[in-house]
């Protein structure tokens, strides 16, 4: 590749994008904005590295413009690798999908020719040092605030305020907790600003990927499907929400009771993931505010009520919930919220990494890849299912593990913290994690 090469300047700028193996649209059309300020080009790119930090009365257009921005733009269009976006790459080198790869399918296919000629434009109007003059944010993900009615055991303040809260107590006055000092409800839109300057933003959205903290107790998911149905624009956009499921109406302070099936009858294409680690007592303890029964009521509604959502499910796998896997799964499957074509997906825990089921010793690794294997036998496997990949990655994560006695050790001595604070018993709905302890102490 020449020096001076350039993905705007090739005749065949489709073809180019096609074969790039760097190049990627989010940084012309998303911007993906933290509770705490920090901007990164999209949600899986590395949080350690922002491209951008907001502040309050900033222009959305000159957070897109900043030094950062600017540079991984020429970076991109010279398709040269950008280390944010290492995952993305990792992802594409072992073959299976990647936001990178999802994006720029979409933004430059024939099957949306208008959408693609104004993306060709978009490219060939970038300003020789990365700038743009306009912005048109296609995608939208935008993280208002760790606002949550939740604390799970696998979360922490960063994306729940009363995880926040607890935190507060155990340390002292010295200690620091986040971005933003002692502050535990965190929010890019703490003033109003970012809101008024997102605003003339939403006009441009095709998709939008909600999630939190919990994005059903927040006024600026309100406030945005609002704008749309007042716009009519709503036929137009795809929804797509992670959520705890446990709200499906909501107190707005001005507006009064939201009844959000109202609003999502506006929505023709919705898909919905219910983040759930375990039903039953097992899910109360695991995701502190769950109340499973109050969970399955919702699910049960919305599927009645909104039948045009496809609602699936995307559990955390880690040390807290891998024993009660497949009593979820077979609820679930029983009650069709999953199916072999419509299987989970599955996030892996990876932080902290001491919950992560691949510090297990050998024996418990062994035990749990016997069991799973025996379990996915039940399940029939049609050529069209991708129910396979989901099991893989466990059994993946756990023939792959090493044994890591410190970290199982901080498992605990966390937990413990966490029994205490919250009143609550971990051992009692999970005697396998008992066994698991008796074997640290007895090694
Ligand atoms: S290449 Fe991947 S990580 Fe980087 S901005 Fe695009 S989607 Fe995000
Ligand atoms: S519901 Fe989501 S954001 Fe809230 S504590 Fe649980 S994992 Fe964190």
């Amino acid at each position: 590749m020449s020096e001076d090469y350039n993905i705007a300047t090739e005749s065949n700028l489709i073809k180019a994008v096609e074969d790039s193996k760097h190049f990627c649209v989010l940084p012309w059309i998303h911007m993906h904005a933290w509770p705490d300020d920090r901007i990164m080009p999209c949600c899986i790119a590395d949080s350690a590295e922002p491209v951008a930090e907001y502040k309050a009365g900033d222009a959305i257009i000159d957070v897109m413009n900043s030094d950062e921005y600017k540079e991984m733009r020429k970076k991109m269009l010279a398709d040269e690798p950008d280390a944010r976006c290492q995952r993305c790459y990792d992802l594409e080198k072992v073959g299976t999908w990647s936001l990178r790869i999802s994006q720029n399918t979409q933004q430059f296919t024939t099957k949306k020719p208008e959408n693609t000629r104004e993306n060709i434009t978009m490219l060939l109007d970038t300003q020789e040092d990365g700038g743009i003059e306009e912005f048109k944010m296609k995608y939208m993900d935008i993280r208002f605030s760790n606002l949550c009615n939740f604390k799970c055991r696998s979360c922490g303040p960063g994306c729940s305020n009363l995880w926040g809260d607890e935190k507060l107590k155990l340390v002292d006055e010295t200690t620091w907790i986040n971005r933003k000092g002692r502050e535990t409800l965190l929010s890019v839109n703490a003033d109003g600003s970012f809101m008024e300057a997102l605003k003339p933003h939403l006009n441009d959205v095709q998709e939008v990927y909600f999630a939190g903290g919990e994005i059903l107790v927040h006024p600026e998911h309100y406030e945005c499907l609002d704008y749309w149905i007042e716009n009519d624009m709503a036929k137009d956009i795809r929804l797509n929400y992670t959520t705890n499921m446990s709200k499906i109406k909501y107190q707005d302070k001005i507006k009064g009771e939201r009844d959000l099936f109202e609003l999502w009858k506006h929505f023709p294409d919705i898909e919905m993931w219910a983040s759930i680690d375990a039903v039953g007592e097992a899910g109360d303890v695991i995701r502190k505010g769950f109340k499973w029964e109050r969970i399955k009521k919702n699910m049960f509604a919305i599927r009645e009520r909104a039948p045009q959502i496809r609602l699936g499910l995307t559990p955390t796998i880690s040390l807290w919930n891998i024993w009660h896997y497949s009593e979820m799964f077979d609820w679930m499957f029983e009650n069709g919220f999953t199916s072999i074509t419509n299987p989970p997906r599955l996030n892996m825990l990876t932080a902290p990494d001491w919950a992560n089921i691949s510090i297990l010793p050998e024996k418990f690794r062994l035990d749990l890849m016997r069991e799973f294997r025996l379990y996915y036998e039940k399940f029939p496997k049609p050529e069209d299912s991708n129910m396979n990949d989901t099991f893989k990655m466990i059994m993946m994560t756990l023939r792959n593990g090493e044994e890591n006695k410190d970290k199982l050790e901080e498992f605990f001595k966390e937990n413990d913290v966490m029994d205490k604070m919250r009143g609550e018993e971990l051992a009692e709905i999970s005697p396998r994690l008992l066994e698991v302890r008796q074997w640290i102490e007895q090694n």
